[in-house]
């Protein structure tokens, strides 16, 4: 196992057991199973939706019901495959009658998703909903460029990241180490990854509504220049 999927599993085991969550009797009553994340540990694009509905708590996987379904046809508009990327969610476990998360459990599962980035390092980060684009942009300091999803969908935001850039994903980050120009600590700060961060919709709001899904897959041409 590579060190990222070391990293993750000791999330997921971290989450299993999660005792406190304010979800985890929910969890347990019910047989459901906590919906860590899904696709591959090294992607530059990593999809945050919202919770896991009733089939994702049955099955432990990601947006594998009727939202999954639009997500892949949008994953294949861009000729996108969804072992590719990585999709995860927000709150990690299924709230009860399918309503919005609540804000303690947002607070509770966000530092496993802070941890999700930290290992993966995506240099695009598509939020699927308001609940994840609230509280990514606010993460990566873009609070005062937020309005509501109506207005910014589709838009590409740029911020900081906290781990600088990844030299694994780009021989052009990799030559910037090498070259003695950015050899101060100063100038590799000044110089330091930058990541988009980019608001969808969420995917169930086109299950019954063809506007949504037109917008939704003009939103994801911006995606395209991002994958290769
Ligand atoms: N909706 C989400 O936000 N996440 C899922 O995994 C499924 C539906």
């Amino acid at each position: 196992m590579d060190n990222r999927t070391e990293q993750l599993r000791k999330i997921k085991d971290e989450i299993v057991d999660a005792k406190n969550s304010p979800l985890y009797n929910f969890r347990i009553k019910n047989k459901f199973l906590p919906v860590i994340g899904e696709g591959n540990h090294n992607t530059k694009i990593m999809f945050i939706g919202e919770a896991p509905g009733k089939n994702e708590a049955l099955t432990g996987r990601p947006f594998c019901g009727a939202a999954g379904k639009v997500l892949d046809e949008l994953l294949k508009s861009i000729s996108l495959d969804r072992k590719e990327v990585y999709v995860t969610n927000i709150v990690k476990d299924r709230p009860p009658f399918n309503r919005d998360p609540l804000p303690e459990e947002i607070e509770y599962y966000a530092p496993f998703l802070d941890r999700q980035i930290e290992i993966m390092k995506p240099k695009v980060i598509a939020t699927l909903g308001r609940f994840s684009m609230a509280y990514i942009m606010k993460k990566f300091g873009l609070e005062s460029e937020l309005r509501s999803i109506s207005v910014i969908h589709g838009k590409i935001f740029e911020a900081e990241t906290s781990y600088g850039p990844d030299f694994s994903k780009s021989r052009k980050d990799f030559r910037k180490i090498e070259d003695p120009r950015f050899a101060n600590r100063a100038s590799r700060e000044a110089n330091r990854d930058k990541i988009k961060i980019i608001p969808l919709y969420h995917p169930a709001v086109a299950i019954y509504n063809n506007n949504t899904m037109e917008i939704l897959k003009k939103d994801f041409m911006v995606l395209k220049e991002f994958v290769k």
